[in-house]
């Protein structure tokens, strides 16, 4: 479970990011964020991820407080958190199952066990025969799926993802949310910020909205409430 009490980020530039939130996300859940651009969606994902820190409040993940975190400890809290971005950010000269594979060894998984789950992960993701091409040999809906099987391959309990269709043709976007779907029907908890109104409106899951660093909706079964 997430939650987040009373929780303010403001930049060192003055930039009041985020305004005294407070939300809880359970497990199991499938959560869209949204909101115009500057209204904070990145900050809250970087707040989950400890990229950044609150400037007042708590950010509790799984019952620990993020925010209390040590540097030493931050490497379990992204091992137990998926990410995937709108522009990939695959290793260009690693091929798809070294992608992959590279997540396992980072994190300090045997020979063994990597062995065996990445040819796994690669097939639920339905990418097992270009385990070996490059990312540059791959369409932009191949390369988010690597990014997919890279960020579930520790299993985590949460994926996070940034505006993952954002640089997808309508086609290839839905087929990554029926992915994603996929992925949340497992078990693991998706949150995702997105500007895809179409993706929102059709998917019917919890919508929360923020504005100016304030949550304006939080809607159990919502939509996604501004004009593209
Ligand atoms: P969104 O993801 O919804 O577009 P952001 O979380 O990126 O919104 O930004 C929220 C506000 O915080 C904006 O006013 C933005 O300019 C500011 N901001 C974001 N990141 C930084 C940063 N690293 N330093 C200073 N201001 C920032």
């Amino acid at each position: 479970m997430i939650i987040f009490s009373n929780v303010s980020k403001i930049y060192e530039n003055g930039a009041n990011a985020l305004d005294n939130i407070s939300f809880f996300i359970e497990r199991g859940e499938f959560v869209f964020v949204v909101g115009p651009s500057g209204a904070g969606k990145s900050t809250l994902i970087k707040l989950l991820m400890h990229e950044e820190t609150p400037t007042a409040g708590d950010v509790i993940v799984n019952g620990v407080n993020v925010s209390g975190l040590k540097q030493n400890q931050i490497p379990f809290l992204r091992r137990n958190m998926g990410v995937v971005f709108q522009d990939f950010r695959l290793l260009p000269k690693k091929t798809v199952y070294e992608n992959v594979s590279f997540a396992m060894e980072i994190v300090g998984a045997s020979r063994r066990e990597i062995r065996r789950q990445v040819p796994n992960i690669l097939s639920m993701v339905g990418l097992s025969h270009k385990a070996k091409a490059y990312p540059t040999q791959l369409s932009g809906g191949e390369q988010q799926r690597v990014a997919l099987a890279r960020a579930l391959v520790n299993n985590p309990s949460f994926l996070i993802a940034d505006e993952p269709t954002g640089n997808l043709n309508p086609r290839t976007a839905m087929e990554i949310m029926e992915l994603l779907s996929e992925i949340n029907k497992r078990g693991t908890t998706v949150i995702m910020a997105t500007h895809a109104k179409d993706i929102v409106d059709q998917m019917k899951k919890r919508v929360i909205a923020i504005e100016d660093g304030v949550i304006v909706r939080d809607e159990a079964r919502g939509v996604y409430g501004y004009e593209n």
